[in-house]
């Protein structure tokens, strides 16, 4: 029989009617046996986020300030879950321990923590399973770095032996027993981790978009909706500030190739975006297209021209060392015959552009060096582009017909993305004009 995990973030288990919604998603399909909520998030835009909350009565803690009032939110939101939900569970006693441990000057970790474990109870109490404090199965050292294989390992043993069941997202304790939490957001994370270790078809991530959209809403007029993607394009759009998934939650899931689909809470019927490994079919159902265009302000490029360059041995390296030496990382590197240009994003340049050109010049002795800051990438991505020719002719043509001159082109070896560099000013337009040239 088929098992999908399905991780709910903090709007789909913000409120009683919002979980009434999950009970209704995980009952309507036997395969979806692991449940992994997040804290409750915010019901409207004004609204406080639990984990927000408690990590506000821990600061309150460290300072000597009470803590009563915000603690009291906390109290008030569980409380009228449970009593929305009509459950029989005893919340109060839950949230009385939660209460004295914080006050008693528990950590961040658990503090933040204590979100995701009161609403797992929820949950569990909702669905009538069993519920799973991740605390037992999700393993940091002591430096609270997450342990990939004593955690596949800890999962596997435990959940073999059950049938179905809810673990809280977001934490795990650390070899010493201590809380440890992922990064913000980590819940996406705690349910890769589950669907890898139950071997799952499928990772279903609910949300409150219907997946992820060929481009920003935000410049593009109602973008379509991405159905298929691979990790790889994933990767490059997330990359490029499309964000839906925490950045770490792909790899446990990707390691063993189990699909990830983003799913909308409020929109059960819509089968949302799924993200798979690339394969023959896969690229060419969409040979034609793009997935999707995505890109991001705040770079900065070293325009470097020398001539021979090309013959110069070492050349490249030294001119890297430099970046190193300033510990400066670079994101793009396109050259020329006798030019070369460095892509770094600005704000590792601060404080710094000048040295950095005073050490470039001493070291590579270059004809000419710049750096022209304000400069936005857009990348274009699609499994597709490998197999149609034409592709960055249409970008380049799209470009051009917008008026919009273009600083820098980049392509990745793996032929699955283009990257042009634009004015700041024209990235908004840029976007809007690649999207229309492909997007119909
Ligand atoms: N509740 C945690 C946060 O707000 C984790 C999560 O929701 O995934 O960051």
């Amino acid at each position: 029989m088929a098992v999908k995990v399905c991780k709910f973030g903090g709007t789909s288990v913000a409120g009683g009617a919002q979980l009434r919604q999950v009970q209704a998603i995980v009952e309507a399909d036997s395969a979806r046996r692991w449940v992994v909520p997040s804290a409750p998030g915010k019901r409207s835009r004004d609204d406080q986020k639990v984990t927000d909350l408690l990590y506000l009565c821990h600061e309150h803690v460290k300072r000597g300030v009470g803590f009563e009032e915000v603690f009291g939110l906390i109290r008030e939101r569980y409380q009228t879950i449970v009593c929305d939900l009509g459950l029989s569970l005893d919340i109060a006693s839950l949230l009385d321990e939660v209460h004295a441990r914080i006050a008693a000057g528990a950590g961040a970790a658990y503090c933040a923590s204590r979100g995701e474990f009161l609403n797992g109870h929820i949950v569990a109490a909702l669905l009538g399973w069993p519920f799973i404090d991740p605390v037992e199965i999700i393993v940091f050292d002591e430096r609270g770095r997450f342990l990939p294989e004593e955690t596949h390992q800890a999962v596997s043993a435990r959940l073999g032996k059950l049938p179905h069941g809810v673990i809280s997202g977001f934490y795990g304790a650390r070899l010493d027993g201590e809380v440890a939490t992922f990064s913000r957001g980590g819940s996406d994370v705690t349910g890769a981790i589950i669907a890898r270790g139950v071997d799952a078809d499928v990772y279903e991530n609910w949300t409150d978009v219907s997946g992820l959209l060929m481009a920003d809403p935000r410049i593009v007029d109602s973008p379509k909706q991405i159905a298929v993607l691979t990790y790889r394009e994933l990767r490059e759009l997330a990359y490029m500030g499309a964000t839906v998934l925490h950045d770490e939650a792909i790899f446990p899931v990707r390691e063993s190739g189990i699909p990830v689909n983003i799913r909308n809470t409020s929109e059960p019927g819509d089968p949302g975006t799924m993200i798979v490994r690339g394969n023959g079919e896969t690229e060419l159902a969409s040979s034609e297209r793009i997935t999707g265009v995505a890109g991001r302000k705040g770079f900065s490029i070293i325009a470097v021209e020398k001539t021979l360059m090309n013959a110069e041995i070492g050349f490249g390296r030294r001119l890297l060392g430099v970046l190193e030496s300033h510990g400066i990382s670079f994101e793009h590197m396109p050259s020329g015959i006798d030019t070369l240009s460095i892509v770094v994003s600005s704000s590792q340049l601060e404080g710094k552009a000048d040295a950095v050109l005073e050490d470039l010049r001493a070291q590579c002795k270059p004809d000419s060096i710049d750096i022209k800051p304000g400069i936005a990438l857009i990348a274009t991505v699609g499994r597709g582009m490998m197999y149609a020719p034409g592709m960055a002719a249409r970008v380049m043509t799209a470009l051009a017909d917008a008026g919009i001159n273009i600083r820098m082109i980049d392509q990745g070896s793996g032929e699955l993305n283009i990257i042009v560099g634009v004015r700041e000013d024209d990235f908004e337009a840029a976007v809007r004009a690649i999207y229309q040239r492909f997007v119909k």
